[in-house]
Order: structure tokens, then C-alpha cells, then sequence
């Protein structure tokens, strides 16, 4: 398979060390500028993982592609406004020893219901905090985990979130 635009590589300490061709072009149209290769070299990929449970989930699916010395595939989700957005990331030793990570996309849906969400850090003095699933999406409703958007009341338009990984999906890992 010929790299996407969303391939990278990772050294033996987990350093990006390389990213395909078209990477900086679609960080660019991404706006993420901070994102251009130069920024990330030589850095490790935890850096850009928010919080410690994905941290964990991601080492766990790192160290499963260097014991078993094959390609593994998780699902994840990462919506944008409005959209819901099904993702695939691939992970493959090469024999330089490195470890190649593809994301890709694998499907788009609209939401029923457009939410933004916020990470907590930006949330405003005293509103609800909600964990979301970093890996599926779901947000925390007591016991359960619901859609974004079953997760907010009726009008709201906003929720805030810290992530974490369910149950469902770390037992997946
Ligand atoms: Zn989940």
C-alpha cells in the first residue's frame, strides 16, 4: 500500500522520525501549522496524546506490532463538526526497524446532531465535565456510554469533555 498523507514513523523510543510526502501539505490545509514536520521531528508520540489512559491503550497497540511482527488494525473515531468519522490506523514493523502508522479513513456519516465538543481545559467556570471515549466516541452517562449527542440535554449546543478509553474499548486493546 502506497503511504497516505496521515503516515508516519516511529523510532525504537517512539520518536517520529519520518512522515510521508503529502503530510505537510495536509497539515497546512488543515490548518494545523504546528503540526508541519519540522515542529514534530524527533518527538515523541505521546506528546500529542491528551491524556494517560489513550496513552496507555496506544503503547499497548505499539508493543502488540513489535512482539508480533505484524500489522495491527484498530478502529477509532475522530469526528469533525458536524460529521461523524470512522478511522482506521495500521500499524506495521518495517525491517529498518521502525514502526510505520497509518491512519485512515474509512467512513462518513452525518450526526443527528451537531455538538461541539470542547476539551476541559477550555470549558467555562462551572460547567459539567463529561469523559469521552477517545478510542469510540461515546460519551460517560453514569454506567453507560451514549453518542455525543444523546449525551446533552435538549438545546445544548456545547459539551466538555476529558478523555479517557471505556471498558469496551480497552478490553479491545
Ligand atoms: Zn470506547
Amino acid at each position: 500500500m502506497a503511504a497516505g498523507d496521515n503516515t508516519y514513523w516511529l523510532d525504537q523510543n517512539d520518536r517520529i522520525v519520518g512522515v510521508a510526502d503529502g503530510w505537510d501539505t495536509f497539515a497546512a490545509e488543515n490548518g494545523g501549522e504546528a503540526a508541519a514536520f519540522r515542529c514534530i521531528q524527533d518527538k515523541s508520540i505521546r506528546e500529542f496524546i491528551a491524556d494517560d489512559v489513550t496513552r496507555m491503550w496506544f503503547d499497548v497497540v505499539l508493543q502488540l506490532a513489535r512482539i508480533r511482527q505484524t500489522q495491527i488494525e484498530r478502529s477509532y473515531r475522530c469526528d469533525s463538526p458536524g460529521r461523524k468519522r470512522m478511522m482506521n490506523m495500521r500499524l506495521c514493523l518495517e525491517p529498518s526497524g521502525l514502526i510505520r502508522v497509518d491512519h485512515i479513513l474509512i467512513a462518513t456519516a452525518q450526526l443527528p446532531r451537531s455538538i461541539a465538543i470542547n476539551h476541559a481545559r477550555h470549558a467555562e467556570p462551572g460547567s459539567v465535565i463529561h469523559t469521552r471515549c477517545s478510542v469510540c466516541g461515546r460519551i460517560q452517562m453514569g454506567e453507560s456510554w451514549v453518542e455525543p449527542g444523546a449525551g446533552a440535554a435538549p438545546g445544548q449546543s456545547t459539551l466538555s469533555v476529558v478523555y479517557s478509553v471505556c471498558r469496551e474499548c480497552s478490553a479491545r486493546s
